[in-house]
């Protein structure tokens, strides 16, 4: 913040350093710098407590699919509030929205999809399925799967389960974690930066390779699922390599292992198909998904079972000792059919998106350019622009360089909001932005790599 700080914007940031734990900050860095208070939103622009328009290129955290301030989410909201203000899905209950939203997640989603059990949060969800998946098993009569192997690199939410599922090592150690049982295999299926010297279908081999190596250390008859994010987001905007998907797809089958994929920031139009495993062809058992299913607007998540998973839990007669007070909560629902309503009829999803899809991909990569980046990725209405000290060798910035948090905060200065992962900046756009909005943002990163390099 400037010198020209207004009052107000002061007596909040001191208020902030006094009383207020942020999630993933440095509260340290926090309290020196004074806390940024988002004040308004609306469109794809944010705007802070100085006045300031900042373009929301990652649509907030993954999630704002319709942008901000969309008022027939705000009517539905409302709407459902006045009919409906709680009621809860507990000892065989139901609202409409539950049950009419749990038929259009099984309509949305890939093949034999078929049931759903709602949370509150992509990390509710996480753990919901870890659960889910024991469940199962033991049911099954098959107790000793209890191998979890989830990957290097990836992210899976903040709760206890959740974050010792996340192959990210910084999440691990300040809270005693991983969890007994859960296994993160690396490299982390991103051929730039880990399979310098092989061909993408070669690195592909190794990805898959060091799964099933895992799989065979283990036992396969003590493995109970494996999972990851058709597109690994929070640990950098990492696309998997081509047949990446197809690979581990046949893996999980030869084994009889469950497959999940955690559609928390991939499900939901993020990358122009419903749902990232549509976008890769294949077939989770297990999907969970959150963020852009209400576009941010209400909390809801869902975990969404296929094949025999789903077959035996619903058809299990004792009941499933497991849920939370507000897991589809009446109102979040109802904004959530609304929001998945809006998608379908404004073609924000599938063909009708492909031509702005398409442009976002095209201009985001004209910044391959740029002096500072080795590499744009992207698919659908995700990017990432990886920084390098070295375009030639690939060399990365030391780390007292902070390359991405000098970068993010050029973004911020000159109103864009673009997320720094280590030396990544991504990019994740609401769904409704425009082809002008798209050059608007594209010149800003420019502006703000200038400025960084
Ligand atoms: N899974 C994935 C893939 C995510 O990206 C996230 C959040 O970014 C989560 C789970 C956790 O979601 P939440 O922050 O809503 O708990």
């Amino acid at each position: 913040m400037t010198t020209t700080t207004s009052n107000r914007t002061k007596f909040w940031q001191s208020q902030d350093a006094e009383h207020h734990l942020h999630p993933f900050t440095n509260h340290g860095q926090l309290r020196k710098k004074g806390v940024r208070m988002i004040t308004g939103a609306k469109g794809i622009y944010i705007t802070d407590s100085e006045g300031k328009q900042m373009l929301d290129g990652m649509a907030g955290l993954w999630c704002a699919q319709l942008g901000y301030g969309n008022e027939e989410l705000v009517e539905a909201a409302a709407t459902a509030m006045r009919e409906l203000s709680y009621y809860n899905l507990f000892f065989m209950t139901s609202t409409p929205y539950a049950t009419e939203l749990a038929a259009k997640i099984a309509e949305k989603t890939p093949g034999d999809i078929s049931q759903v059990h709602f949370a509150c949060s992509g990390s509710e969800a996480v753990d919901t399925a870890y659960k889910l998946v024991k469940y199962y098993w033991n049911m099954k009569g098959q107790p000793k799967r209890k191998h979890f192997v989830a990957r290097v690199g990836a992210y899976h939410g903040s709760t206890t389960v959740a974050a010792s599922l996340s192959g990210l090592s910084g999440m691990h150690p300040q809270f005693d974690l991983p969890l007994e049982g859960i296994h993160h295999v690396g490299p982390t299926p991103h051929w730039y930066a880990n399979g310098q010297g092989l061909s993408e279908e070669e690195f592909t081999d190794v990805c898959v390779k060091a799964v099933e190596d895992k799989f065979l250390e283990l036992g396969p008859e003590n493995v109970a699922v494996f999972l990851g994010e058709p597109v690994m987001g929070a640990g950098g905007m990492m696309p998997p390599p081509k047949g990446y998907w197809a690979k581990i797809e046949a893996l999980c089958r030869k084994y009889g292992i469950l497959l999940w994929a955690d559609e928390v920031i991939c499900g939901w139009g993020r990358t122009g198909k419903w749902f990232g495993s549509e976008y890769y062809g294949f077939q989770p058992d297990i999907m969970t998904m959150a963020k852009g299913m209400s576009s941010g607007y209400q909390p809801i998540s869902a975990v969404a079972l296929g094949g025999d998973i789903a077959d035996a839990i619903a058809s299990n007669d004792e009941e499933m000792a497991h849920g939370f007070t507000y897991a589809g909560h009446p109102v979040a629902a109802a904004v959530a059919l609304k929001n998945i309503e809006i998608m379908e009829r404004d073609g924000l999803v599938g063909d009708a998106a492909q031509d702005r899809i398409d442009y976002f991909q095209s201009q985001i990569r004209t910044l391959e350019d740029h002096p500072l980046i080795g590499q744009v990725r992207g698919l659908g209405f995700l990017g990432g622009l990886q920084m390098v000290a070295d375009k030639e060798t690939r060399k990365a910035f030391d780390s007292e360089v902070d390359i991405g948090y000098r970068c993010r905060e050029n973004c911020f200065n000159n109103g864009l909001v673009m997320r720094a992962v280590g030396d990544s900046m991504v990019l994740s756009p609401p769904l409704i932005i425009t082809k002008e909005q798209i050059d608007e943002l594209v010149t800003k990163a420019r502006y703000a790599l200038d400025l960084t390099a």
